[in-house]
């Protein structure tokens, strides 16, 4: 693993070593990591769910612990429980159609793309408390770059 590495969790910190301790910490989301055992495997420490990623060189992949789902299964179940519900939506909106001109004929359409939104935000939560991604603080990270972008352009 060269140093400086770059964080599994939120991939914008880099991590560093803590002092007197067998345990690196990122200086981004302030996750803390401990060895595997193995070389250029870390697993994350505070957190209830042992989250394991494998250093391939270049990047973090994570690694399939017994039990879980991780990975393309994972993807693979959120897009169904996103397209499915959605689908069975814009179909019964097709098949039974609103009568032209009646006050609610909007009513299928924007009820398919809230039942499309409602299950991407399930997914996207479910995905954010399990990998325990700092989403405020990437918000905030980005929003930094932003300005100091615009500030760049100014000047
Ligand atoms: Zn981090």
């Amino acid at each position: 693993m060269e140093s400086p590495c770059p964080c599994p969790v939120c991939r914008s910190g880099e991590l560093t070593s803590l002092t007197l301790m067998d345990a690196m910490s990122c200086n981004f989301c302030r996750h803390i990591f401990v060895p595997n055992g193995e070389p250029d495997v870390l697993t994350l420490a505070d957190s209830a769910v042992a989250l394991t990623w494998r250093w391939n060189g270049k990047r973090w992949l994570g690694v399939q612990h017994g039990g879980t789902i991780v990975g393309w299964e994972a993807g693979l179940l959120g897009a169904a429980f996103v397209l499915f519900p959605t689908m069975v939506m814009g179909f019964s909106a097709y098949l039974f159609p609103p009568l032209p001109g009646s006050p609610w004929a909007w009513f299928p359409l924007f009820w398919t793309g809230l039942t499309f939104c409602a299950h991407l935000v399930c997914v996207v939560w479910l995905a954010v408390e399990y990998y325990q991604f700092p989403v405020q603080l990437y918000l905030r990270a980005i929003q930094q770059a932003v300005i100091r972008n615009k500030s760049s352009i100014i000047n």
